[in-house]
């Protein structure tokens, strides 16, 4: 499922398509949608923006649709008119005169006046958005001192969109490695500096992933491995997906443990518990 970082490049890729121009022609697969395709034809696109793993594209009147592609779902933009190569279903269409906004696969879609989308249950709970630019360390560390996520297990407690959205499988095992905090500890085994750096983490580490298209290891790392012809797989990544190999920062060999069904990687060495 794409974390955060993707949905943001998405929304940048859907924003460069729509915004601000007028829907010449819509399409929706759902029969209880298809009152608004003519509905929406003449307006236009305001914005698309990225909330969680949910899209809310905005509309000129008072209506938006909200999006989420769920384990399937796939947006792509074309020039207008034209037809992506793909055995994928049609759900949502959009067009304009200059390109297509194509939604395929199985997806929630709904929509919705905007006034409405304070009371949506997916949004409703939602934490700090960990790749918004006005989310800031600050804020993410006051969720990792919140009283009411002490007694979770941090592995899990990560991939918790109430505790920070955005945040999926690979920024988990990636946080936590950044911050040498160790996979099985619960967060109030954590120390303030532990923390801290925590925070610092995943902020640092979902910008990072948003701005170099999905790599969260440190640019002197991937400048290195390059050199040596690495793969994109060997140095994207710190330890996820790495199990086996060897550590970047200590040569240790990478673990993976299974937490909830969904793997987490870590270094044993890096991320020893402190006594
Ligand atoms: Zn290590």
């Amino acid at each position: 499922m794409p974390e955060g970082p993707e949905i943001w490049r998405t929304a940048d890729k859907l924003n460069q398509a729509l915004a601000d121009k007028e829907i010449t022609q819509c399409f929706f697969y759902h029969d209880k949608l298809k009152p608004y395709e003519k509905l929406l034809v003449g307006q236009r696109v305001a914005h698309v923006e990225p909330k969680a793993k949910a899209l809310i594209t905005y509309f000129d009147g008072d209506l938006c649709m909200y999006s989420h592609n769920q384990l399937y779902g796939k947006w792509f933009t074309v020039a207008s008119g034209a037809e992506p190569n793909t055995g994928r279903s049609l759900r949502v269409a959009l067009h304009n005169d200059s390109y297509s906004a194509l939604l395929y696969s199985a997806s929630e879609i709904e929509l919705l006046v905007q006034e409405k989308l304070a009371d949506h249950p997916y949004l409703k709970k939602l934490g700090p958005d960990v790749v918004h630019p006005d989310t800031t360390v600050e804020i993410i560390f006051e969720q990792y001192q919140n009283e009411v996520f002490q007694n979770r297990k941090l592995a899990t407690l990560l991939l918790d969109q109430s505790f920070l959205s955005g945040v999926g499988n690979y920024l988990r095992s990636e946080i936590m490695f950044y911050a040498n905090v160790n996979p099985s500890l619960k967060l109030r085994e954590c120390s303030i500096e532990e923390k801290e750096k925590l925070a610092a983490a995943s902020r640092l580490l979902s910008r990072r992933s948003y701005e170099t298209g999905g790599i969260t290891s440190d640019p002197e790392i991937v400048e290195a491995l390059k050199r040596e012809k690495a793969s994109r797989k060997e140095y994207r990544h710190f330890v996820y997906n790495r199990t086996g190999d060897f550590c970047h920062k200590c040569g240790t060999r990478i673990e993976e443990d299974k937490t909830g069904g969904r793997k987490v990687y870590f270094c044993p060495s890096c991320q020893e518990i402190n006594e």
